[in-house]
Formats: structure tokens, sequence, C-alpha cells
């Protein structure tokens, strides 16, 4: 479950960020206008909705973030259900309609007996 920032921190953290009435990205530095409080530690990892966790970051920062958000979120899954002795769903490999029955062997043509190359007139 994803824990959002309360109005309050987000607020806040805008107000950090906001110099000269301009909003700054907090990991790059540039200003912006479409921007995430994001948190520093990802929720899904302990990370608490508190304002030492959130950090302002523009769009661009956010899509660098957040694959790799999702990617540590889904490692702690499954290092939380191995420790629980969870084991993994089988993975069950597709099952193919299988190869079609070999056709009979062809039966061997019998070789024409051979002819001389110069016929005798
Ligand atoms: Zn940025």
């Amino acid at each position: 479950m994803r824990h959002e920032f309360p109005r309050s921190i987000k607020v806040a953290v805008i107000k950090r960020a906001t110099v000269n009435y301009n909003v700054m990205c907090e990991k790059c530095g540039l200003p912006t206008k479409k921007f995430q409080i994001d948190h520093v530690v990802a929720d899904a990892i302990g990370g608490k909705p508190v304002i030492e966790n959130a950090e302002l970051i523009c769009q661009s920062c956010y899509s660098v973030k957040n694959p790799d958000d999702t990617r540590k979120a889904a490692k702690t899954k499954r290092v939380e259900a191995k420790s629980l002795g969870v084991k993994p769903a089988a993975r069950r490999t597709m099952q193919s309609p299988g190869f079609p029955e070999k056709p009979a062997k062809a039966e061997k043509l019998s070789i024409p007996p051979r002819r001389s190359l110069y016929r005798s007139i």
C-alpha cells in the first residue's frame, strides 16, 4: 500500500523547494513547473511519510527514478516472502501442442538400373 504524503507535508516541501517564486527540483536543481513529491526512501521499503523523507523532483527526474523504485519494491517483496518461507509460485512452462507425428519414412526409391552413357548403334 502506498502512503501518500499528507497535504501539509506537500505544502512544506514545495515551500522548501521554492526559491524566488521558482519551484526548484531538489534532485537536479533546475526550476520546474511539473513536479512530484517523492519518497527519498520508497514507502514500499519502509520510508515514512514525513518531510525528511520527502523530495520535490521534476518530471524528468521522476521518470528516471521511478522504474528503479518499482524494481526495489518488487525485490523487497520477494525477499520478505522468502524469509517467511513463502515459496514463489511454481513457474509453469507453456504447454506447446507438440510436434506433429513424424511422417512415415518414405520408402526408399529403388535405384534404376544403370544405363550406359553411350548407346551402341
Ligand atoms: Zn530534476
